[in-house]
């Protein structure tokens, strides 16, 4: 069975430590200047050279994702800061405007170009197409089902092909969709959506604009934009399969909470599959983190599907039964403490868990201390605390605490 690389988000430095602490093979990044805005999920320069760095030590490659469609105006800017990014070290450039691809090959012939996935590439002759024009890599079109992906794994082996396994769903066509920047001035077709097809939305009347027409399962809104999140967990055999080189986590916006559980459960349950052969099971304790953070709902969107419309979730606004609590900063051996970045409101005797690479374990809130060494009974985001804990962590480990019901 050929062992997949594990593609995990970095939306900045720190989800970048967080995805190469729990098990990614590959991370990707945006780079601040090549969508042509300062988007939230991008990296400085600064960040992208010592994200590189740090990944480089432990063994991670870090792909430079520039997957918007550019404009005339736009080529000088990505002539400038594409060479810098390679300069930088990154292993591949993700890409898909063919403009680009042709620009880069002159520039940069040296580095592997990656085809997003907003290319839509979805046939064999589409993936020969891309080789003949020098990219090493494509993202397959999500609209794929996974017999579909072993045939074209079979027709071109010569070809790296990835696919996306977990995250959120499009209701267009892979991200060809201008809801975003409709809404939001922020374009899907940049890179940039800000997901509103998520938000809530009311069909209202023009003539009665107080008197609402509810389409809704629940008693006031309806998501009836609102895609279910992809999750092929259950089904990493079927995925291994098909015989692709990558397999993507999608979430750049998301959390490093977020990032951690899913790298550490996808990470464990691939290395079992790769060791345990036939006889792998996917374990339910694997499912339940997924429950733990937030989504809404899940699916297996395209993967088993000839073609169909993504499942929506109508009545569910999010999912999520814990929340970051904090981030390791540092582990004092002398005092046994932990050093922590709180990320959420923390009370003393809070129902606290350290997420590790290979183990939960649960974290004594009865004294929360204070930087200098007073005890306290409840701290806010941003607060810096000590924890009592029995063993090294490693700077970067997450906590989490149980959402108790208002
Ligand atoms: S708004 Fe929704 S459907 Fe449109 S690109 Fe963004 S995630 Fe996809």
């Amino acid at each position: 069975m050929r062992r997949p690389e594990l593609l995990l988000p970095a939306g900045n430095l720190e989800k970048l430590r967080t995805a190469v602490l729990y098990g990614a093979d590959a991370v990707y990044a945006g780079v601040a200047g090549l969508s042509l805005r300062a988007a939230s999920a991008e990296m400085s320069p600064d960040d992208l050279a010592a994200g590189i760095a740090h990944a480089h030590a432990a063994g991670v490659r870090v792909y430079a994702a520039s997957n918007t469609f550019a404009r005339d105006g736009d080529l000088e800017t990505f002539r400038r800061i594409l060479p810098e990014v390679v300069a930088a070290g990154a292993d591949a450039l993700i890409v898909s405007d063919p403009g680009l691809i042709r620009l880069l090959r002159k520039l940069v012939p040296q580095i592997p170009l990656h085809l997003s996935t907003q290319a839509n590439t979805t046939n064999a002759e589409a993936v020969r197409f891309w080789r003949d024009q020098g990219v090493e890599r494509i993202i397959l079109a999500r609209e794929l089902n996974l017999a579909d992906v072993e045939k074209i794994v079979a027709a071109v082996p010569d070809m790296e092909l990835e696919i996306f396994i977990h995250g959120a769903m499009c209701m267009a066509y892979s991200g060809r969709c201008y809801l975003s920047a409709w809404r939001n001035r922020r374009s899907a077709n940049a890179g940039d959506c800000t997901q509103p097809c998520r938000w809530e939305y009311l069909l209202r009347e023009s003539t009665r604009p107080d008197d609402p027409l509810i389409l809704a399962e629940d008693e006031r809104y309806s998501y009836f934009l609102s895609s279910k999140d992809l999750c092929l967990l259950p089904h990493l055999p079927d995925v291994l399969k098909t015989g692709v080189a990558g397999l993507k986590v999608e979430g750049r916006m998301k959390s490093s909470y977020y990032t951690a559980v899913v790298a550490r459960v996808y990470r464990q349950a691939l290395d079992a599959l790769l060791s345990e052969g036939t006889g792998y099971v996917c374990r339910a304790e694997w499912m339940d983190e997924l429950q733990k953070v937030s989504h809404r709902g899940y699916t297996t969107g395209f993967a088993f599907a000839q073609e169909k419309i993504n499942e929506t979730s109508p009545g569910i606004k999010n999912i999520q039964t814990h929340e970051p609590a904090g981030v390791v900063l540092e582990y004092d051996p002398e005092s046994r403490q932990l050093r922590i970045d709180v990320r959420n409101l923390l009370r003393a005797g809070d129902d606290v868990e350290l997420l590790l690479p290979r183990e939960v374990a649960p974290v004594d809130t009865g004294h929360l201390t204070g930087e200098q060494g007073k005890a306290l009974q409840r701290v806010h985001a941003g607060s810096r605390i000590f924890l009592p804990f029995d063993r090294p962590v490693p700077p970067g480990a997450l906590l989490r605490k149980k959402i108790t019901p208002q």
